[in-house]
C-alpha cells in the first residue's frame, strides 16, 4: 500500500507531549486505509466456506455500512459493541463503524453472558452486532440493557424486532456485497490520535480490561508486521521485496489485538487473504491448509503444536505453510526447531499485549532458530527497557526486571480506569507486568509474569525456564509450573504437564529432568498429570489462576 523503498521511513512526532518514533508511511486512518485497500481489489480478502469476499467487496459493504451507521446517528466517539466469531462481516463492521469516527468495542466471543453484559455496559456501547450464535444463547442478558439503541444479528432465523434487527437487511449478506452499487465514501476528519478500538485483555492475571486504542495504534502494525521478514534483508543494506499476497489461516480469534491488528493490519498491506474457520479443529485446518494451499498460520503456541501432533497430518499435503508464527503466549524451543524440520516452514514469534496493540517484538528465520528462547528484538519504532520491581531504576543488560515499552503502539489507557491508567502509563512508557531481560544484541526474553512468579525461600524460579525443560520431554505438549503455598518457604514450584496420548512419562522422570538441567530449587516437588489439554482462554494462554485453584481443591479434600 505504499511506494516500494519508502516502507520503513521513520519520523519523530508528538504524541499526547512525548516525542515518540513512528512509520512515516503509514496511513493516518483506518478510514484512509480501508480506501487503499481498493487497490487490491478482486483479489480475496475474506474466505468462509464458499464465501469469498473480494478486497473491492469488501470495502463496498464497509461503504454502505458506514453509512448506514451515520442515518442512526452514530458519530465521533461512539462506541459499537462487536461480538462475533471470526466472519466475512467482522471486518467490515470493524472498518464501517471506525472509519465513521466510532469505537469499535470487540467483545470476546468466549464470553458467557454475564461477561458479555460486563462488556457492553463498561464501553457504554449503543449500538451492538451479534451473530446468530451468539443471540440465540445470549439474547436474555443485554434484551433489556436501555443504553443499546439498536442490535444487529447477522446469520439468524430468529424474528427480530423494535431495537433488534437483522444485520442482512442493513446491506445483504457476504455473498452480495460485490453487487453494492458504488457510494461515495463518508467523510469524517479523523487525525491519527483519535480513539478507534477498545480492546479487552484476556483476563489471564485478572478481570478484563477495556485498552483505549488510537487509529495510530493499530496501523503501526502494518509496518512493524512486515519488519520482520525484511530485517535480515535490510541489514545486508538490501531492498527488501514487496511483500507478496498470499493465503493465511487464521485461527485466532479477531476480539484480540494479535488478530485484528497483527493479523488483519499485515494481511491487507500484502493483499493477502484470510481464511476463516467456524471453529478450530486440526483435521478441519489440514484440509484447509491443503485446499486453500494455506502459506502462513499459527496465532498462538498451542495450534503449531496440535498440527505437529496430530497422528493424522501425513494424510495432508501442508508444503504450501511457509510460515507458522505466533505469539501471545510462551512458546518452547522444541516448537521452534520441529516447525522448521518437520513443516519446512519458518517459525516466527512476537510479543505483544492489548495495551500495545499487538507488534512490539517479531523474531522469524534464522534469528529466531539460533535464539529459540527469545520473542525477538523490538520493531523500530519500540523502546524497551527493563526496569527495578520497584519501578525507579533501569537494570542493566542480562538482569531480569518488568519489561516496560514505549512507542506509537502503546494505547492510550484503560477507558475509563483512571486509576489503572495512572499505575500503568507513565510518561509514553507501559509497564507491562512481564519479567524479561535483554540480551547485547537487544533481543528480549520474556521469563515470566510478574504475577506467576514462584518465590521459594527468597529464590525467583521463572516458570518459563522449567516449562521450556519439561517441554523437552517427547511425552509433554503442555505444561505449566505454579506457585503453592509452603509454610515455611512461601511457596513452591508444582508441574501440571498433559501428555500427548500414548505415550507415558513419571514424576520421577520429569522431575530428574528438571534437576539435569537446572538448580535444585527450581525442581517441581510435584508432578501431576492432567487428561485434559491445560485449560486455555481464547488466545491461547495457560490459565494459572484455574490450576493453582484446582490444586487447593485437591489439596483441601
Ligand atoms: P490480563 O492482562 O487481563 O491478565 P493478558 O495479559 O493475558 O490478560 P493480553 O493483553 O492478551 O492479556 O496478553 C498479553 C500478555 O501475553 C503479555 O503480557 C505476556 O505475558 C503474554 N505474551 C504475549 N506475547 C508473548 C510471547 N511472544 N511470549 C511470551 N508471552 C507472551
Ligand atoms: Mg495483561
Amino acid at each position: 500500500l505504499c511506494a516500494p523503498g519508502q516502507r520503513f521511513e521513520m519520523e519523530t512526532v508528538d504524541i499526547r507531549g512525548v516525542p515518540t518514533r513512528v512509520w512515516k508511511n503509514a496511513p493516518p486512518s483506518l478510514a484512509a486505509l480501508i480506501q487503499l485497500s481498493r487497490a487490491h481489489g478482486a483479489r480475496p480478502f475474506t474466505i468462509y466456506e464458499d464465501e469469498r469476499v473480494t478486497y473491492d467487496a469488501n470495502y463496498r459493504a464497509v461503504a454502505h455500512l458506514a453509512a448506514r451507521l451515520r442515518e442512526m446517528g452514530v458519530g465521533k466517539g461512539d462506541r459499537v459493541g462487536l461480538a462475533m466469531r471470526n466472519l466475512p462481516e467482522w471486518p467490515v463492521i470493524f472498518f464501517a463503524a471506525t472509519s465513521i469516527g466510532a469505537i469499535i468495542v470487540p467483545l470476546n466471543a468466549w464470553w458467557t453472558g454475564a461477561e458479555l453484559e460486563y462488556g457492553i455496559a463498561d464501553s457504554g456501547a449503543k449500538i451492538l452486532f451479534l451473530d446468530g450464535g451468539r443471540h440465540g444463547r445470549l439474547a436474555e442478558h443485554y434484551r433489556n440493557m436501555a443504553q443499546l439503541e439498536r442490535v444487529f444479528v447477522s446469520r439468524t432465523d430468529a424474528k427480530l424486532e423494535g431495537r433488534f434487527g437483522h444485520f442482512e437487511d442493513l446491506i445483504g449478506g457476504a455473498k452480495t456485497w460485490a453487487d453494492l452499487p458504488e457510494i461515495a465514501f463518508p467523510q469524517v476528519r479523523i487525525a491519527p490520535d483519535d480513539d478507534a478500538t477498545i480492546f479487552y485483555t484476556s483476563g489471564t492475571t485478572g478481570h478484563p480490561k477495556g485498552a483505549l486504542g488510537t487509529h495510530r495504534n493499530i496501523i503501526t502494525n502494518i509496518f512493524s508486521g512486515g519488519y520482520a521478514a525484511a530485517r535480515s534483508f535490510l541489514r545486508r543494506g538490501e531492498q527488501p521485496p514487496e511483500p507478496e499476497p498470499r493465503t493465511s489461516l487464521l485461527v485466532i480469534p479477531l476480539f484480540h489485538v494479535t488478530a485484528c491488528s497483527a493479523g488483519m493490519m499485515t494481511t491487507i498491506a500484502s493483499g493477502s487473504a484470510m481464511v476463516f474457520m467456524y471453529k478450530w479443529d486440526p483435521v478441519a485446518a489440514m484440509e484447509i491448509i491443503e485446499r486453500e494451499k494455506v502459506a502462513v498460520t499459527g496465532g498462538v503456541p498451542t495450534i503449531a503444536w496440535q498440527l505437529l501432533e496430530h497422528p493424522d497430518r501425513d494424510r495432508y499435503d501442508l508444503s504450501s505453510l511457509e510460515n507458522i508464527a505466533y505469539g501471545g503466549a510462551p512458546a518452547a524451543p522444541e516448537l521452534v526447531r520441529r516447525i522448521y524440520t518437520e513443516f519446512g516452514a519458518l517459525p516466527g514469534n512476537g510479543w505483544g499485549m492489548t495495551e500495545t496493540m499487538a507488534t512490539v517484538t517479531s523474531h522469524g528465520a534464522e534469528d529466531y532458530l539460533n535464539r529459540p528462547t527469545s520473542c525477538g528484538p523490538p520493531v523500530p519504532v519500540a523502546d524497551l527497557k527493563i526496569m527495578s520491581p520497584e519501578g525507579d531504576r533501569e537494570l542493566p543488560v542480562g538482569e531480569v526486571g518488568e519489561l516496560w515499552v514505549k512507542g506509537p503502539m502503546v494505547v492510550k489507557g484503560y477507558w475509563e480506569k483512571p486509576g489503572d491508567t495512572a499505575e500503568a502509563f507513565v510518561d509514553g512508557w507501559v509497564k507491562t507486568g512481564d519479567l524479561a531481560r535483554l540480551d547485547e544484541e537487544g533481543f528480549c526474553y520474556i521469563v515470566d509474569r510478574a504475577k506467576d512468579i514462584i518465590i521459594r525461600g527468597g529464590e525467583n524460579i521463572y516458570s518459563s525456564e522449567v516449562e521450556d525443560v519439561l517441554y523437552s520431554h517427547p511425552a509433554v505438549t503442555d505444561a505449566a509450573l505454579i506457585g503453592v503455598p509452603h509454610r515455611t518457604l512461601g511457596e513452591e514450584p508444582v508441574a501440571v504437564v498433559h501428555l500427548a496420548p500414548g505415550t507415558t512419562a513419571s514424576e520421577a522422570e520429569l522431575q530428574d529432568l528438571v534437576r539435569e538441567r537446572l538448580a535444585a530449587f527450581k525442581v517441581p516437588v510435584a508432578v501431576r498429570f492432567s487428561d485434559a489439554v491445560l485449560p486455555r482462554n481464547a488466545n491461547g494462554k495457560i490459565m494459572k489462576r484455574e490450576l493453582k485453584a484446582w490444586f487447593a481443591a485437591e489439596q483441601a479434600a
